[in-house]
Order: structure tokens, then C-alpha cells, then sequence
């Protein structure tokens, strides 16, 4: 069973047992929107997966295949790199930036690799505080400069430093004020270009983080950072309290981005690889 459905989203998984108890074999159209709907899916996504339905009654195994299909982005393949691997965060400011690259460096240092953080989000100063302040707890160097400098160069710095002194991974935060989207996507991608200056193929994955609990307004800003400049993956946050877990397949069928993990609270070690299967099974046995 996938932990973190049992823990984080037992209230969605309870609702579903409520209207799809497991004795229960086969539902009709009416009673599979009732769980869609109890699950969080959103309506339209809803109505789309009813609407390729054409049995009368619908098995576990059918509705298994229709989530499983909402979710067919979600398989990751990392690219071939030269070490040491560098990855770029975006995502709007508060949906969990900061606080995911101090899970994902609190995951790289557990499995022996050596990180080095770039806090890349020049444009707030409390954005440069809080990733040293991880960095001081985590025991891991951070690369930054004064608030109003240039991001790219806090980039191409901890790319070369990383380099030079043999480390596996870098994670380089970014800003992410939506509102002036213009100036945004002109330093995201001047950040893009001179990252594989520094460091040929780099970054070697753009990662987007989402808020889980902000529904159709983080699938819209998504497709903002998407456009501007090219998503690789995805970290949905927030997918713990009161959190809906429906907006996982909404999320992925909207984006057609692999889910590379999900956050489940505050801590470093609340970051749980996504796998579609385990996900799916979770809500449904
Ligand atoms: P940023 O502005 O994108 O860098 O966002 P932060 O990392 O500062 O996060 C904004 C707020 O969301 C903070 O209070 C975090 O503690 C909180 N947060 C981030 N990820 C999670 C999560 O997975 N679960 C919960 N419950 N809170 C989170």
C-alpha cells in the first residue's frame, strides 16, 4: 500500500471505500461518477472519463484502466549527463519551491551524494534567507549573492563550484513571480542557457513544483512555466491535511507531465517517489 495515500489522503481514500466498498464488483455510470467525484477528480475530467465508457457495467479492472490512463504521463526517464546533475526549480512563489528543494537535497545527501544548493530567486530576499537557512540545518553549501543580483550568474556559479570540487548534485532555486510574467520568462531562460554554459546539457531536468491544494489556478500557472520555458517533471505539494487527492489525475492528464514525487507535509523527509500503480491500487483495494 502507498504510504502516503493512507496517511496523507485518508480522507479521500475513505470516501471512495464509503461509495466503492471492495465486496462491491461491478458500479454503473451513475455510481462511478460518485467516486470520481468523492476522490477529488475534477467534473471535467470526470465527465471525459465517463464519456469513453460504453459498458453498462463498469468492473474494479475498468475503472482501474481509466485512472491509470488519466495518469499514462507520469513515467520518468533521467537523461544521460556528465555529473555533476543539475536540476532547476521553478514554480510560483509559495507553492513549496524552498521547502521541495530541501526534501530533494535531504534525499540526495541520504544516499551518499554530496549537493550543493544555488539560491537562484535573487528577486526576494527572504527567499535567499530561507534556502540558507535549510542549507545551515541540512549541512549543505549554498551558493548566493545579494537580493537584485543576477540570478543566471548565482546559476553558472554553483554549476562551476560544484564542478570544481566534485559534486553530484546541484539544485538551483528560481524566482517565481507569475505576475510579471514577461521579465519572469526572460531570466528563466537566460538562467536555462547560461546553466549549460557553465555546464554542457545542463539543467538536466526542469522541475515544476504545484501546490496540489490550488486546483485549476496551478494547472494554468503550469502551463505559463511550461511555455516559457520547457517542464520536465513535475512535485506536487501540499498533498497532505485536508488535501484532495483527485487533483493528482486532474494535474497529470491536464499537463501530460510525469509526476516525479509528492510532498506530504513540512518536513525534509516528507517527499514520496510517485508510482501511478501504487497510487491507483492505494485508492482502490
Ligand atoms: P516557495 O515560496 O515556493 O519557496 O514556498 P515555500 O517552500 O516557502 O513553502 C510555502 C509554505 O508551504 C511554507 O509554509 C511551507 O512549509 C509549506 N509547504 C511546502 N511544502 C509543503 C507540503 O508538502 N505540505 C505542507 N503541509 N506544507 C508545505
Amino acid at each position: 500500500m502507498f504510504g502516503f495515500i493512507k496517511k496523507s489522503l485518508s480522507k479521500t481514500v475513505a470516501a471512495i471505500k464509503t461509495v466503492a466498498p471492495k465486496k462491491k464488483i461491478t458500479f454503473t455510470k451513475d455510481e462511478l461518477e460518485d467516486i470520481l467525484l468523492e476522490a477529488d477528480v475534477e467534473y471535467a475530467l470526470v465527465e471525459i472519463i465517463l464519456n469513453e465508457i460504453y459498458q453498462d457495467k463498469i468492473t474494479r479492472e475498468i475503472l482501474r484502466s481509466k485512472l491509470l490512463a488519466t495518469l499514462a504521463y507520469t513515467s520518468y526517464k533521467e537523461p544521460k549527463f556528465t555529473p555533476p546533475f543539475v536540476e532547476l526549480i521553478v514554480g510560483v512563489n509559495g507553492a513549496g519551491k524552498t521547502t521541495t528543494i530541501a526534501k530533494l537535497a535531504y534525499k540526495y545527501k541520504q544516499e551518499g551524494k554530496k549537493v550543493l544548493l544555488g539560491a537562484g530567486d535573487t528577486f526576494r530576499a527572504a527567499a535567499i534567507e530561507q534556502l540558507t537557512l535549510w542549507a545551515n540545518r541540512l549541512d549543505i553549501p549554498v551558493v548566493s549573492s545579494k537580493q537584485g543580483h543576477d540570478s543566471s550568474a548565482v546559476a553558472y556559479d554553483a554549476i562551476d563550484s560544484a564542478k570544481a570540487k566534485g559534486f553530484d548534485n546541484v539544485i538551483i532555486d528560481t524566482a517565481g513571480r507569475l505576475h510579471t510574467q514577461t521579465n519572469l520568462a526572460n531570466e528563466l531562460k537566460k538562467v536555462k542557457r547560461i546553466c549549460d554554459k557553465a555546464h554542457k546539457g545542463a539543467p538536466h531536468r526542469t522541475v515544476l513544483i504545484i501546490d496540489g491544494t490550488q486546483g485549476n489556478s496551478a494547472i494554468s500557472q503550469a502551463k505559463a512555466f511550461n511555455e516559457m520555458i520547457g517542464i520536465d517533471g513535475i512535485i506536487i505539494t501540499k498533498l497532505d491535511g485536508t488535501a484532495k487527492g483527485g487533483s493528482i489525475f486532474s494535474i497529470a492528464y491536464a499537463l501530460e507531465l510525469p509526476i516525479l514525487y509528492v510532498g506530504t507535509g513540512e518536513q525534509p523527509e516528507n517527499l514520496t517517489p510517485f508510482d501511478k500503480y501504487e497510487f491507483v491500487d492505494g485508492l482502490l483495494d
